[in-house]
């Protein structure tokens, strides 16, 4: 018989077992048991994996724990994430896996003001959660000190690149001390995530979880071919008649994003929005809302692609279909999480085909397409051009602008159109 090993086999302390056990955890993950015992004995780690692995509780148990044997008078952990509401799960799980610790978090990100980080700063802190501009900025103005970090994580690697925050963790690791475990998660592994991996990590353990092409077998995808102009008469339908309990759906943009819950709020399904215009304020109390079941739909752009881990979501549904196909698996994984079970819908018209192809081809599988009421056979039949969005005015296929194209000088002896010079030798003939 297998012995499934349980986290006291991990050599997890007492009061992190009471924790777990009041969140019903009764076997560690596959990460997590992978992890844990390297991590206890201080090695540094490369993780590839996404959430929804239990990766964040494979890093948090056994730092806190370490932090618990040591002791810890400083700001000794440092994990640096990409978006907001990563940081703010991540504060929670630190909140609820240290329950019976007496370590105190901060979670640091912009949008709010300075003074209330300050002050919380001041009061003393031994782990902070941080993105990384704010972080900088408090570290500029010398509000706080990295110099006692011992352990550091940086989580969602790949993501951190994509938004462009290179620069900004090379700055922060400048203020790390050389001396430190360091743990690094990434959903992909490119050139560019493995360079950064090396110049952070010394002789790391490497453990690797489900690729980020799997989507989960619970989850049910279907796929439905529409029209561009009937996709909200589909979603009202589906809505209306399906179990959809808790959905999250997703967007390309931000301003449809905006239409989709005013077309909702029309119809009085209570739903929420979260993009990057909205205040910080406005997207936590949507994600709150969303949580608690006060709304039903949560709309969305890729911001919440990944990261986000909300109990119970029933349904991802993909209003508009994202031009890379590994964004597709991040929403999808939104749902079916943690053994429940979860449905994706996906809304595909004509010129979303040619994405629709490359994320099957990158899932290994067809989705099951669904016949309904508003079925296009034109959007499940394109090809070629008609496959692909339309070139935008003054922007070329990847969506770069182009220069504008400067006017052809008319000469002057050329200023009649071409009718005009037609009536006017006529009008000679006829003379
Ligand atoms: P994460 O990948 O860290 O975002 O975790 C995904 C979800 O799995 C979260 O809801 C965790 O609460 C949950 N989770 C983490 N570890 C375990 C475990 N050992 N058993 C059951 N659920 C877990």
């Amino acid at each position: 018989m297998i012995h499934q090993k349980t986290f006291k086999d991990l050599k997890i302390i007492e009061p992190l077992l009471k924790a777990i056990a009041i969140k019903g955890y009764t076997v560690p993950t596959p990460i997590q048991e992978k992890s844990i015992p390297s991590l206890l004995l201080g090695k540094d780690l490369i993780g590839i994996a996404q959430t929804g692995t239990g990766k964040t509780a494979a890093f948090i148990l056994p730092i806190l724990q370490k932090m618990s044997e040591k002791g810890s008078k400083h700001i000794n952990t440092l994990i640096l994430v990409p978006t907001r509401e990563l940081a703010t799960q991540i504060g929670e799980s630190i909140a609820s896996y240290g329950k019976f610790l007496e370590f105190k978090h901060i979670v640091i990100f912009g949008g709010i003001k300075h003074k209330l980080q300050v002050d919380t700063l001041k009061e003393g802190v031994n782990i902070i959660v941080a993105t990384p501009g704010r972080l900088l900025d408090l570290l500029n103005h010398k509000k706080l000190t990295l110099k006692d970090i011992e352990y550091f994580v940086l989580d969602e690697a790949d993501r951190m690149l994509d938004m462009g925050f290179i620069d900004d963790i090379n700055k922060i690791i400048e203020n790390l001390p050389k001396k430190r475990q360091s743990l690094f998660f990434s959903a992909t592994m490119s050139p560019q995530v493995n360079q950064l991996a090396k110049t952070l990590l010394t002789n790391p353990i490497h453990i690797e979880v489900a690729t980020q092409a799997t989507p989960i077998d619970n989850l049910h995808q279907q796929l439905y071919y529409v029209d561009k102009n009937l996709k909200q008469k589909l979603l009202h339908k589906l809505i209306r008649k399906n179990r959809v309990t808790k959905a999250l759906l997703f967007t390309r943009t931000k301003s449809r994003a905006d239409r989709i819950t005013m077309f909702l709020k029309s119809y009085k399904v209570p739903c929420g929005v979260i993009h990057s215009d909205k205040s910080q304020e406005k997207r936590t109390k949507a994600i709150e809302n969303f949580k608690t079941g006060k709304i039903k739909v949560l709309v969305a752009t890729d911001i919440a692609a990944r990261g986000i881990d909300i109990d119970n979501i029933s349904h991802v549904i993909n209003y508009e279909l994202p031009n890379n196909p590994e964004v597709y698996v991040h929403r999808i994984g939104r749902t079916a999480r943690a053994g429940t079970k979860g449905m994706a819908y996906t809304f595909c018209c004509a010129e979303e085909k040619s994405y629709l192809i490359k994320i099957e081809k990158l899932i290994k599988q067809e989705i099951q397409v669904i016949n309904h009421k508003y079925h296009s056979e034109h959007a499940k039949t394109a090809e070629g051009k008609n496959a692909e969005p339309p070139i935008k005015r003054g922007k070329d296929f990847k969506g770069n602008k182009t220069k504008k194209r400067k006017p052809r000088p008319i000469h002057k002896n050329n200023r009649k159109s071409f009718s005009q010079k037609e009536k006017l030798k006529n009008k000679q003939k006829n003379k």
